[in-house]
This record gives structure tokens, C-alpha cells and sequence, in this order.
């Protein structure tokens, strides 16, 4: 290969170095164009949903469902997020849309969830993400009665890497809950759902509290019992919960209901909540209606106690009471390492702990297999003629521009360090 441009001949070696960085150059050069070939032809490539096979229904959420799919070319499967454009531009959810797919792009991490493409139809939004078999904590609360203080640690010690990857990159989570925590095939965290980072379910708003009628029944019978039964109780109606509009308060730090401000601290309180739960059984505020656990939540100096009748171990309580405090006094505040090195999370093992073997294993058969996910009735969303007959096109279709910055194409060359470059991203 000749080389060009001048030649220092001053010294040999100089001028191999300079050959070097030259060849270097070159290679980079080579690279990006051939990434850019690549780029240039996955932008080509429009992809639908008829490139698509549904195979089945693995999630609900409140503004459409999450399936398992394959896609037809390459046989690989994925998990594809389906969004009502008419239920999102009713309940005014297209922001959080929008917050939802800008994370998901951004974030390039083990800890996230990966994306890979997002379009859209008529009636829908569609996100399609990796799918992760191990299904999600919540699911796996549900199933167990409570967590060793072992299993506690390493999911508490993983999700604890995982809201730091995302706070590094400049985001607040808002919604950290057990549903929103997913577990690949070896049983490891990812965080999902940036979806409400915005937070707006009705749950989130403080004004939705502000007329809290203060002659309701208290929930009083809930009060009474005992943790046994209060475990049943919680788990019974968890689900519903989850699916709702409405959402629960249970993992929100109470600054965030306030005018007052919040930062990233307020990820760690819910984390202390989704702790307290592994081990007692039930969140901390939890009641028969949101607008009780609110007011235990905003109460919490006198509501968040233990029950003598689950012991749990000295270190177990004092982390929790230091995520679930003041958030000027809370663990974090002055970096992760002071979390990292909280006596509770003695013997944990940081900088591999997701290469090692996970607290409980996963068993899976197949890639498609999803045995540990919840039975999901089929669902009509991807029936035209019905979606259609149930919210008429012209409804929405003069609010299409509100979904137009929304497609874009995952670019993988050019994400090695994290954010796409903006001029990457669809629309621009
Ligand atoms: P909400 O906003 O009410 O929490 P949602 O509509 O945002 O709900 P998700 O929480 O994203 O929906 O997903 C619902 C459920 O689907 C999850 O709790 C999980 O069980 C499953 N799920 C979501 N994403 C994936 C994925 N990538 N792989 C496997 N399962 C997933
Ligand atoms: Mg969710």
C-alpha cells in the first residue's frame, strides 16, 4: 500500500509512527464508511409490523401490551411493546412517549433494556426491544412468599449498578417498581420502562391527591392485620394495580409529590420500598386504595415501621431506613460508593456480580420460551377492523404529527459509548 503526504526523513522512526497513525487513520476511515453503508441501508430498510410474527401476549400495561415476536426474515425474537395512539393522545401520554424512546436510544448499557426498532401504524406505536425470558420481579414477588436476605442482596446490590448507569447518563428514573425491573435468561437485572420517566400517571400527580375526601373510611381492617394476611391481600390485587391507569403511589419518594423538587435521590427511596417488600412480603405504605398509601407515604416518619412478626437482620433494616428517609439525609447523596459500601452489602462482589451466577437461577428451553411470564388472554389489538370500529381514524388522524419524530432506526456501529449522535435519530 503506498503511502502519501510527506515523509519526515529526519528520523526512521518518526516516520514509522507517522505510517502508523497514517494506516490507523485509514482503517477508521474504512470502518465508518462501511458503517455508514450500513446505517444508510437499515434506514432503507421501513420495517412494519408485517415483518413481524406475534407469538404471544407476555405483558399489559396500561396503554397497550407487551408480545413475544419473531421476525420473519431472520427468525430472531424480540419483545414488542404495542401502544394505542388513541388511548395515549386521550389520557395525554405522548410526552412520556417520547421521554420512553429518547432513553431507550440513549441508554447503551447492560443494565437497560436494549431497543432496537420503533414504527408505527394508524393506531399504534410499536417498540421493538431485546426480549428478556427471566419475566419480571414483580411476577416473581408474587410467586414467592418473601426473599432470603442472600437473593435480597444480589438483586438489591444489581439494581442499585443499574439506577447508577442510568443517573451517569443524566436520567432520573421516577418509576422504579418491581415491574419495571426485568431478569435476562441468567436470572440478571435490566431496567425497563422509561415510559413514565415523566411521570403522569394520575398516580404521580399530586393534584390527584389534593381533594382527598377526608371522611373516607380509613382502611382501617387493612391496618389490623396481620402480616400474613396483608401479604395475600397485597399480592391478590397487585396485578390490577399494575394495569391500571391509575398506577400506585407505594414506590413514589414522598418529595416527588411535593412542588418543592426532587432529584436523582428520589430512585433510591423506591429502591429502600422494593426492598422492604423482598423481604417482608408487602411495600411499606401499602393500603386498600392509592389515596391511603399516598397519605402513608407523605406520613412515613410515623407509617414506615417493621412487623415484629418477620424478623429481619439489623443491617437488612438500617439500609432500608437509610434509602427510605429525608432525601437530604439519604444514602447516595454523596455518590453510589457510599451505598456500595453500606454494610449490607457485605461480600458483594461489584465489579463482576453480573457475570457470576445470579441469586436464583433461570431455567430456559427454548429462546421463546415464557414459562415465567403470567398467562395472558389474546388480545384484539392487532385486529384493524375492531381497533378501528372502537376508535374511528378520524379521531386521531388530525393529531398524527404529534407521532412523527417517533420512528427511528437503532444505528448499533456508531453506540459503542453510549448516546447516538443526534443526526442519527429519525426526523433529523
Ligand atoms: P406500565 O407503564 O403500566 O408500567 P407498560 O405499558 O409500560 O406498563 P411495561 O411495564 O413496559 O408496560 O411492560 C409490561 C410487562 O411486560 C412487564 O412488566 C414485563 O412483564 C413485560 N415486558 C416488558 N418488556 C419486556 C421485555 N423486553 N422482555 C420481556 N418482558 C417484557
Ligand atoms: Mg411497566
Amino acid at each position: 500500500m503506498a503511502m502519501t503526504g510527506p515523509t519526515p526523513c529526519s528520523s526512521m522512526s518518526n516516520h514509522t509512527k507517522e505510517r502508523v497513525t497514517m494506516t490507523k487513520k485509514r482503517i477508521r476511515r474504512s470502518a465508518h464508511a462501511q458503517k455508514e453503508t450500513e446505517f444508510l441501508r437499515l434506514k432503507r430498510t421501513r420495517l412494519g409490523l408485517e415483518d413481524f410474527e406475534s407469538l404471544k401476549v407476555i405483558g399489559r400495561g396500561a396503554f397497550g401490551e407487551v408480545r413475544l415476536v419473531q421476525k420473519k426474515d431472520t427468525g430472531h425474537v424480540y419483545a414488542m411493546k404495542i401502544l394505542r395512539k388513541a388511548d395515549m393522545l386521550e389520557k395525554e401520554q405522548v410526552g412520556h412517549i417520547r421521554a420512553e424512546r429518547d432513553i431507550l436510544v440513549e441508554a447503551d448499557s447492560l443494565w437497560v433494556v436494549k431497543m432496537f426498532y420503533s414504527f408505527q401504524d394508524k393506531l399504534n406505536l410499536y417498540l421493538i426491544m431485546e426480549f428478556l425470558p427471566g419475566g419480571d420481579m414483580m411476577t416473581l414477588l408474587m410467586k414467592k412468599d418473601t426473599l432470603t436476605e442472600e437473593e435480597t442482596q444480589f438483586y438489591i446490590a444489581e439494581t442499585v449498578l443499574a439506577i447508577d448507569s442510568i443517573h451517569q447518563l443524566g436520567f432520573i428514573h421516577r418509576d422504579i417498581k418491581p415491574d419495571n425491573l426485568l431478569l435476562d435468561s441468567k436470572g440478571h437485572v435490566k431496567l425497563s420502562d422509561f415510559g413514565l420517566c415523566t411521570g403522569l400517571k394520575k398516580a404521580h400527580r399530586t393534584e390527584f391527591y389534593r381533594n382527598l375526601n377526608h371522611s373516607l373510611p380509613s382502611d382501617f381492617t387493612f391496618q389490623n392485620m396481620n402480616s400474613k394476611r396483608k401479604a395475600e391481600t397485597w399480592k391478590r390485587n397487585r396485578r390490577q394495580l399494575a394495569f391500571s391507569t391509575v398506577g400506585t403511589p407505594d414506590y413514589i419518594a414522598p418529595e416527588v409529590f411535593m412542588q418543592t423538587g426532587y432529584n436523582k435521590l428520589c430512585d433510591w427511596w423506591s429502591l429502600g420500598v422494593i426492598m422492604y417488600e423482598m423481604l417482608i412480603g408487602y411495600p411499606p405504605f401499602c393500603s386498600e386504595t392509592p389515596q391511603e398509601t399516598y397519605k402513608k407515604v407523605m406520613n412515613w416518619k410515623e407509617t414506615l415501621t417493621f412487623p415484629p412478626e418477620v424478623p429481619i437482620s439489623d443491617k437488612a433494616k438500617d439500609l432500608i431506613l437509610r434509602f427510605c428517609c429525608e432525601w437530604e439525609h439519604r444514602i447516595g447523596a454523596s455518590g453510589v460508593e457510599e451505598i456500595k459500601s453500606n454494610p449490607f452489602f457485605e461480600g458483594v462482589d461489584w465489579e463482576h456480580i453480573r457475570e457470576r451466577p445470579a441469586a436464583i437461577s433461570i431455567e430456559i428451553k427454548s429462546i421463546d420460551d415464557t414459562s415465567n411470564f403470567d398467562e395472558f388472554p389474546e388480545s384484539d389489538i392487532l385486529k384493524p377492523t375492531v381497533a378501528t370500529s372502537t376508535h374511528p381514524e378520524t379521531d386521531y388522524k388530525n393529531k398524527d404529527w404529534v407521532f412523527i419524530n417517533y420512528t427511528y432506526k437503532r444505528f448499533e456501529g456508531l453506540t459503542a459509548r453510549g448516546a447516538i449522535p443526534s443526526y442519527m435519530k429519525a426526523g433529523k
